[in-house]
């Protein structure tokens, strides 16, 4: 599974300015009685002008600024080799914002929790557990990329109704993730897939990406319909964390560290906290799917092989230890609730290593 940084993709920010000032054509007439106000139009014209030049000016700075401090934090990390992959959330502080604005005609919502509370604090763990409509899921038949792709197509739709509820209950603008279960190559604004990952989420186009026949792959041919499902909730928990407004101080934090030791040890936190949120909605709908004690063995088996390997170095960590992937999906799947699944406060710092 895995993250994407995916930064790339947006084209350059200094694009010019649209359009001239404006033309300043129409004469003031013929007669000399209107020269001195046709003068004094000029002027008040070539004042106007100056100063929409000055504003274009000072726009198009703080655009090449912004763009080039998201850019700057280009460091994706690699694919783990056990087929985790490198699945960061996408980290474009740019290309978030337009998901911001949504919101009901009419009525106003607040805005997007920000900085260091919408980590550790943040409105959503305070929502309680995720109550989705029953979600039966229809026999997966791995082999046949049609019915991945309707499989997971089903488990988004209860994904979409899952979180859509908390947060309305937590009182934050949401808008469901675009689907992209791909089985042809294709490029995102992150990266071209298929990826080396599978799967990813990319938030500067807020789409979760899967490939329908790789992730088999990927798996190993897996039949357990549970992997998939906690593939694609892991990468909608990238989504969630992005719509939440985590993300954004996250990246921001996290391009302050100095090396990859430093970044690691917020990259494990995120991808600890998605493995919790996918844990919360798989064990919400334990029932209806249904998950069975199998599944939830096939579930933290492969939330065991999907973690940083026991002989990885410090720049390699960035998914957790196994036993803390485990640790952190168990916690999700039995409190069903986003509260369970605060990485970003926990008095006992061995659980995010
Ligand atoms: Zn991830």
């Amino acid at each position: 599974m895995s993250g994407d940084h995916g930064l790339g993709g947006f084209g350059g920010p200094g694009a010019p300015a649209p359009g001239g000032p404006g033309s300043t054509g129409s004469g003031p007439g013929s007669r000399l009685s209107h020269s001195r106000r046709a003068h004094r139009t000029n002027r008040r014209v070539f004042g106007a002008f100056c100063g929409l030049l000055v504003a274009l000016l000072a726009l198009s700075l703080l655009s090449w600024t912004t763009v080039s401090d998201g850019g700057s934090t280009a460091d994706t990390a690699s694919g783990q080799a056990d087929g985790a992959g490198d699945d960061k959330p996408g980290q474009n502080l740019v290309d978030d914002t337009p998901s911001g604005q949504l919101g009901l005609p009419g009525r106003t919502l607040p805005d997007r929790p920000s900085g260091h509370t919408a980590l550790v604090s943040n409105p959503l763990y305070d929502t309680g557990r995720l109550s989705p409509l029953p979600c039966p899921v229809p026999e997966l038949d791995v082999d046949d990329p049609g019915s991945m792709e309707q499989f997971l197509h089903l488990v988004a739709d209860c994904l979409d109704d899952a979180w859509k509820t908390q947060f309305d209950r937590a009182g934050i603008p949401f808008a469901p993730p675009d689907r992209v279960f791909w089985s042809e190559p294709g490029v995102s604004p992150c990266r071209a897939y298929p990826s080396p990952a599978g799967a990813f989420y990319c938030r500067a186009s807020g789409a979760v990406y899967i490939g329908t026949s790789d992730v088999v792959e990927k798996w190993n041919g897996s039949q357990d319909s549970v992997v998939y499902a906690s593939l694609l909730a892991h990468e909608y928990g990238h989504h969630v964390q992005g719509e939440s407004g985590l993300l954004e101080y996250y990246h921001e934090q996290r391009q302050l560290e100095e090396d990859d030791a430093g970044r690691n040890t917020w990259t494990r936190r995120s991808e600890l906290q998605a493995n919790c949120l996918a844990g919360a909605f798989l064990g919400s709908v334990r029932v209806s799917y249904p998950l069975t004690d199998g599944d939830l063995s096939a579930l933290l088996d492969d939330a065991s092989a999907t973690a940083d390997r026991s002989d990885s170095t410090e720049e390699e960590r960035t998914h957790g230890s196994s036993d803390n992937s485990v640790w952190w999906t168990r916690a999700g799947w039995d409190e069903q609730s986003p509260g369970a699944c605060n990485t970003w406060d926990v008095d006992d710092e061995d659980l995010v290593a």
